[in-house]
């Protein structure tokens, strides 16, 4: 959840689609498509589809794939979404921006929590109450991945896309232009048994939304990136202690919960969810988690714990997304943020993205797609969002590096500008130009923290000697 408002920040803003609109010769009006008005190019060169529609595969059905398969299905394209665990419980915080819920038309009931309060607590446990700017209908989403991704399947087997429950296990590149690509599956709905039916299926297009440890990733060669490993416990407390965190998270930061990340308490419809994350120290992981938990303590004592997960989040972009015929969305992408470690909205909006420059090169299903097709959705993607992920990254190597440069991060935390500007961004994703005299306040005030932080450190450091 932690981002800042930069001076880089300025004047940067979510392009809109219009702004990204494909450039044509001559527009076609869709009348499938509810989001947004596409326009496609009518002189293309790829050949038409006969005697049926354009055939893509959406491997995974997580936020990504789950977005993906309904923006095609509602675009004409013949989809199949192929889930391996139709119940799969995905170890995740499952805080969601607000614009998330307005974008993706999410009912208010797969809404756990509506959070209005965040506390930031320092190494040396000083709390700053954030979200005190939000106005009245602003909130910070908290859902169980269960319920979310679940709904999102429905929603595109209900606009038409056919959802397998089938473990992907590898696919055959096409030998020839406009070959059909064979993914090889194990068919979970054949009545063989629980064992499932080993099964081929031929495609015109696939996109990999099949999370950190993509298949289809490997299968295109698309190269590996850092991760994080983030573990994390549900812990059931009691009614009375769960109204404290009714509508509040927690945020802690410190060298004991995390060197390079921060441990979080999220509440959940009737349990927390208590965790932490690192990519520098993943041996350390359970002894960042109890940290975490020893902090919470007051607040969780005779909690019982009801789950517990952990998985890899990505560092960063993998070095190849689009290859061919083939399109990498989310996690299997590598779409998360640094410093917050955001990945659900932005792993439903590539989906969607992704889908999008399909519908649009296919001309709603109606042609054959080309590598240039998919490309645009990498192009729009990196446009849009590149410099959330740049300034993320910046502010984890400024205040995550140390523990007085944490200390100093929860100080700026404080100012209500820097509360007002987080939030925005966070909430809308997207970049409100600042206010100058703020914005140079702010700067100051940084510097300020940053220097009392060194100071610190040199004094603790003395201390050690
Ligand atoms: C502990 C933890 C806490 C987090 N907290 C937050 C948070 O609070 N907010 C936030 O925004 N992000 C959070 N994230 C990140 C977020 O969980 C991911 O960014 C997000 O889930 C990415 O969605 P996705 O659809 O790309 O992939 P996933 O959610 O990983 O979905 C991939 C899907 O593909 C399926 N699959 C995988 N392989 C196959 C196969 N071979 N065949 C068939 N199906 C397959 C899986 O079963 C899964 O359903 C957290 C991550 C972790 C680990």
């Amino acid at each position: 959840m932690a981002s800042i408002a930069l001076k880089t920040f300025v004047g940067l803003r979510q392009s809109t689609p219009e702004n990204n609109a494909i450039v044509l010769s001559k527009p076609i009006a869709t009348t499938t498509l509810p989001y947004r008005r596409l326009r496609v190019n009518a002189s293309k060169s790829s050949p038409r589809v006969t005697g049926r529609n354009l055939r893509v595969a959406v491997v995974g059905g997580g936020p990504a794939g789950g977005a993906a398969a309904e923006t095609l299905a509602k675009g004409g394209i013949e989809t199949f979404l192929i889930e391996r665990k139709l119940d799969n419980c995905k170890p995740c915080g499952g805080a969601i921006p607000l614009c998330m819920v307005g974008e993706f038309d999410l009912p208010l009931d797969i809404i756990d929590r509506r959070v209005t309060k965040m506390k930031m607590i320092s190494p040396s446990n000083v709390a700053v109450d954030i979200g005190q700017t939000l106005k009245p209908h602003e909130y910070i989403g908290m859902v169980r991945r269960e319920v979310l991704d679940a709904y999102l399947r429905d929603r595109a087997s209900d606009a038409g896309a056919t959802v397998i429950n089938g473990l992907f296990l590898k696919m055959d590149l096409p030998q020839s232009k406009n070959a059909p690509y064979v993914l090889h599956y194990t068919d979970y709905n054949a009545k063989t048994g629980s064992a499932g039916e080993k099964k081929t299926m031929e495609v015109d297009a696939v996109i990999g939304a099949d999370g950190a440890n993509s298949r289809v990733a490997k299968g295109i060669n698309a190269g590996d990136y850092d991760y994080a490993i983030a573990f994390q416990e549900r812990i059931k407390i009691s009614d009375e202690k769960m109204k404290y965190y009714e509508n509040l998270a927690e945020m802690y930061v410190g060298e004991d919960v995390s060197p390079d990340f921060y441990g979080w308490v999220f509440p959940k419809c009737d349990h927390v969810a208590v965790g932490t994350g690192t990519v520098t120290h993943k041996g350390d992981i359970k002894k960042f988690q109890l940290a975490t938990r020893l902090r919470a303590r007051d607040k969780i004592e005779g909690g019982r714990i009801i789950r517990v997960e952990a998985h890899p989040i990505p560092e960063h972009p993998r070095p190849k997304r689009v290859l061919d015929r083939v399109a990498l969305v989310g996690d299997a992408a590598g779409y998360v943020t640094k410093c917050s470690g955001e990945g659900i909205y932005f792993a439903a909006k590539s989906g969607r993205m992704c889908a999008e420059a399909i519908v649009e090169g296919s001309e709603n299903g109606k042609r054959m797609v080309e590598e240039s097709d998919l490309r645009v959705y990498l192009e729009k993607w990196d446009k849009t969002y590149w410099p959330t992920y740049k300034v993320l990254d910046i502010l984890q190597k400024v205040f995550y590096r140390s523990n007085p440069a944490k200390e100093a991060f929860v100080e700026m935390c404080a100012d209500e500008y820097v509360q007002k500007m987080t939030f925005d961004s966070y909430l809308y994703k997207r970049v409100v130009p600042g206010n100058p005299l703020e914005d140079l306040k702010l700067a100051v005030n940084t510097i300020g923290s940053l220097v009392r932080a060194n100071a610190l450190r040199k004094e603790m450091e003395k201390l050690s000697v």
